[in-house]
């Protein structure tokens, strides 16, 4: 038999999984989907009585329905779920408090705000068009402004993966400098869809070793990895 000692050590650690569900701002963006304001309504209601911690209800600066869900969400009483506002860091060359994007998640009132931000420097270097240490400031300033307003904030690190492939310092800086700024969960987006369970794997395992704050994950299945396969 095993030292008792051993095999306490054995055992694997355990962690609290939270839910966080991006039906209503990711899934509203899929092929021949559009949901009114009243059915984002009921579909919140549901997954309130299914027990989902987070909702992602929308992305109140990119249209006014979204707006409008979160003027309405706030008078349901939900007894389970808390609904997250979905928006990006601010635009390069403007400041942070007068952002159009972030004073629309201020105004949505919600309680928790996730923030997308560019971690692949191709991005930062051919989309924004600045040097990589200002992307990194773009995040700092994104969630430390909203931290000072919200009660959380997750991050959301758009394209982790290939950035993680193609320059691994760079998008490690990224997710450090949310979790300098205060963010509550750092999570890791396989945007494209295109990393395999191995990969995924190593990756987030070795992230773990150099953040503290919980990691979150969120893949889309364009390689069909989400899929059981016998
Ligand atoms: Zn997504």
């Amino acid at each position: 038999m095993m030292p008792l000692a051993f095999r306490k050590k054995e055992r694997p650690a355990v962690r609290k999984i939270e839910i966080y569900d991006t039906t209503l701002r990711d899934g509203s963006q899929a092929e021949e989907i559009s949901f009114s304001v009243e059915d984002k309504l009921r579909i919140t209601e549901k997954l309130d009585e299914l027990g989902v911690q987070y909702i992602e209800g929308g992305w109140p600066g990119s249209n006014p329905k979204d707006a409008e869900y979160f003027n309405k969400v706030r008078k349901l009483s939900l007894s389970y779920s808390v609904v997250a506002a979905f928006g990006s860091t601010y635009k390069p060359k403007h400041r942070v408090e007068d952002d159009y994007n972030i004073k629309s998640l201020l105004e949505s009132k919600a309680r928790v705000v996730t923030i997308v931000g560019k971690t692949w420097d191709f991005h930062v270097k051919e989309l924004f068009k600045i040097p990589l240490q200002e992307n990194l400031e773009i995040i700092y300033n994104s969630i430390s402004f909203l931290k000072n307003n919200v009660e959380k904030v997750f991050f959301d690190a758009e394209h982790f993966f290939d950035g993680y492939k193609d320059n691994p310092e760079f998008a490690l800086k990224c997710v450090q400098a949310a979790e300098a700024a205060g963010a509550d969960c750092l999570v890791l987006c396989d945007t494209n869809g295109g990393t395999l369970p191995h990969d995924l794997k190593k990756i987030v395992l070795g992230i773990s070793k150099r953040v503290k704050v919980p990691l979150g994950i969120h893949v889309h299945n364009d390689s069909d990895c989400a899929s059981p396969h016998s």
